[in-house]
């Protein structure tokens, strides 16, 4: 990083939130050296793949609605946010995103031979496979929701389908623990017949853009949930908010953007702040105290080293639970997971309100304009290049 900074025409953080950290915590001392070499220019995505190509139904939606051309000026959907409020554009944008969970739930027959609830909330974490990004918190949540069912059958809960499609690097052996931990709990809670149809687990093979353009269209829940402060910008964040899913995340990476532009009720924010893991990690953090305060907690994190999820084998997620407990959490999963679990009750709760949830929907692919690849290539012209033609 440093031959990068001191050979380098510029630097950019690639969002608001990281190219401050680049400035302030990375490299104070070149930043003092050479203060215009530093820039922020937030990522973009394209709306052609990403809103045309993969959700035809909802871009012929926007054509008839707007009679603009939106894909070469993604801030023209700002023209959508009146008609959140209109109940026949609420039931049209509602039944595409009803028709595209049909579509991956299809798909989801075809590779998996699971059958998914078209009317569950789809819940989708799609994403390298990494501890930063924290596949496990997700995790750690199911499992709670499994507990809660089984503590009491009769749990009223939104029917939920998880949504998980990731790969990891070969030598990268704790993240394929992950993984397979993630299929183990599947296995267990897709065939217990307690559960009914109230939680679904799929972890779709194979990870990949095709993949990802079948399943942006159909989530209803975006989960953008690293660690503050690690993840540098995200562009599936960007992509599930366009297509109308409401984001669970933390303030990292361009989320804080995303809440800035969707505004603060149109997207569920938790969990400690970059300034907050820096103060927790200051003052010593120990996950172990974690679970020792949270009896459910650590019933979820005992179970998982008991074999239940793993045909008896009680080694099975060695890997996991060590990095999460004696292995110092370095990603601080236990001390957001309160905070999480409390996020998704709020997203249980609104989903019961189909209108409300909607119109929240029809304003976050409204107000994401700005992350069209379209305004980023401009930045990069205007801020860093100032190419002449
Ligand atoms: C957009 C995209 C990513 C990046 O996802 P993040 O959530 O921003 O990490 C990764 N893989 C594929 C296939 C994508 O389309």
């Amino acid at each position: 990083a440093n031959l990068c900074v001191v050979s380098g025409f510029a630097v950019n953080g690639v969002a608001q939130l990281h190219s401050d950290l680049v400035v302030k915590d990375l490299f104070p001392e070149y930043h003092q050296l050479w203060p215009n070499k530093f820039h922020n220019v937030t990522n973009g995505i394209t709306p052609r793949r990403w809103l045309k190509q993969c959700n035809p139904a909802l871009s012929g939606l926007i054509d008839e609605t707007l009679k603009v051309e939106w894909a070469n000026d993604l801030d023209a959907l700002k023209g959508l946010e009146k008609y959140a409020d209109d109940a026949a554009f609420r039931q049209r944008y509602q039944q595409i995103k009803r028709d595209n969970k049909v579509a991956l739930a299809n798909y989801v027959h075809g590779v998996m031979g699971l059958t998914l609830n078209p009317d569950a909330i789809f819940d989708v974490q799609i994403k390298r496979l990494h501890e930063y990004k924290r596949q496990h918190l997700n995790l750690l949540h199911i499992l709670s929701l499994y507990r809660q069912l089984r503590d009491n059958p009769n749990l009223d809960i939104v029917p939920r389908v998880f949504l998980f499609g990731a790969k990891a690097a070969p030598g990268y052996y704790l993240a394929k623990n992950i993984i397979y931990a993630v299929n183990q709990a599947a296995s267990v809670i897709n065939n217990d017949p307690l559960v009914k149809d109230r939680l679904k687990v799929a972890f779709i093979p194979d990870y990949r853009v095709s993949v990802a353009e079948l399943m942006i269209p159909a989530a209803d829940i975006s989960e953008q949930i690293s660690t503050a402060g690690k993840e540098a910008s995200g562009t599936g964040n960007m992509k599930l908010a366009l297509n109308g899913a409401l984001t669970v995340g933390t303030l990292d990476g361009a989320n804080v953007e995303i809440a800035e532009q969707v505004g603060e009720d149109n997207i569920f924010i938790f969990g400690n702040t970059v300034d907050q893991v820096k103060a927790l990690l200051a003052k010593g953090y120990d996950p172990l105290s974690y679970r020792k305060k949270d009896k459910h907690l650590k019933a979820i994190l005992d179970e998982l080293a008991s074999g239940a999820f793993s045909d008896g084998d009680k080694h099975a997620f060695d890997m996991m639970l060590h990095s999460l407990l004696e292995g110092g959490d370095p990603y601080l999963v236990l001390a957001d997971f309160a905070s999480y679990c409390q996020a998704q009750r709020q997203v249980d709760e609104l989903y019961r309100d189909r209108d409300e949830w909607t119109r929240r929907t029809i304003l976050n692919t409204a107000r994401v304009g700005m992350f069209s690849s379209d305004r980023s290539i401009r930045d990069y012209q205007q801020r860093i290049w100032q190419a002449k033609r």
